[in-house]
């Protein structure tokens, strides 16, 4: 029992950048072999793949819009195809299309439950039935700090992040006689491009909220994702693990 994922398959949304690629890095790392989605990034994820094959990890890497039904079943044939099973499914990849409500439109609310809450349950229908199969996977679904306190400005990405939360225990409760364990990672205000799009004044009221004083580093998320990817947490099953530096208590 370790941390060591040597033998195991992981397969993570959006990785080329941000908390993904952290994730894509630690998991390859702890000796996984690491499959990783994009949009439309095609040169960050060749760029990744390649520097991850230079240090002798196996990884491969496939241009699928969460949002798309038919994308995510092709994705997972195709990793199931290559490695023959996927041990582990992180729903990382997520967008914010930020506005209060008066100006928020239905193209915004769209876009983003389509991809942030319709991505996560597409990929796990996906693996749903080759996990239950084999009776084991980890599906580790990053939700937000947004999901569980509200924020003005984010009401569609709030709805997504906390869908992600009940959806995720939904499935842990169905899974769990298969061996699938279902988690949630809620991270706090992590440093990347999507909270750098933030106003300035934006961050440093969330960042004076933080008990611990700093925001999160993207391998601070892909540490709690390692732990969710380890038979460390084996008997863990419908947890919330909020990664946000004290914010949400
Ligand atoms: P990011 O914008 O830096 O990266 C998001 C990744 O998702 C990118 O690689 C992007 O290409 C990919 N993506 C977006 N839409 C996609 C689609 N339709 N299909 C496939 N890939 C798509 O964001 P990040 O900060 O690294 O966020 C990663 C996850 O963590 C998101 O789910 C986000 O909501 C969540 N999160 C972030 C923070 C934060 O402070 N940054 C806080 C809490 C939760």
């Amino acid at each position: 029992m370790n941390l060591d994922l040597s033998d195991k398959t992981a397969l993570i949304t959006g990785g080329t950048r941000g908390i993904g690629r952290s994730m894509v890095e630690t998991l390859a790392q702890a000796g996984a072999r690491v499959a990783f989605t994009y949009r439309s990034s095609a040169e960050e994820a060749e760029s990744l793949k390649a520097e991850l094959e230079s240090q002798g990890y196996e990884c491969l890497s496939f241009q699928s819009d969460v949002a798309d039904f038919a994308a995510a079943e092709k994705t997972v044939k195709d990793v199931l195809d290559a490695w023959g099973k996927i041990d582990v499914l992180v729903n990382n990849a997520g967008i914010t299309k930020d506005g209060l409500m008066i100006r928020m439109t239905e193209g915004d609310w769209d876009a983003v439950i389509g991809t942030n809450l319709k991505g996560v349950f597409n990929f796990s229908k996906a693996v749903y039935r080759p996990m239950m199969k084999q009776r084991s996977g980890k599906i580790i679904n990053i939700s937000s700090v947004v999901g569980v306190m509200g924020n003005p400005g984010q009401a569609n990405y709030a709805a997504s992040k906390a869908g992600i939360i009940g959806f995720s225990k939904s499935l842990a409760k169905e899974l769990g006689s298969r061996g699938v364990t279902v988690n949630v990672v809620a991270p706090g205000y992590v440093a990347t491009d999507m909270t750098a799009a933030l106003s300035e004044k934006a961050q440093e009221a969330m960042l004076g909220a933080v008990p611990l004083g700093r925001p999160a580093s993207p391998q601070d998320v892909a540490n709690a994702v390692l732990f969710l990817s380890s038979s460390y947490s084996d008997y863990v099953t419908g947890h919330v693990l909020h990664v946000d530096g004290g914010l949400a208590m």
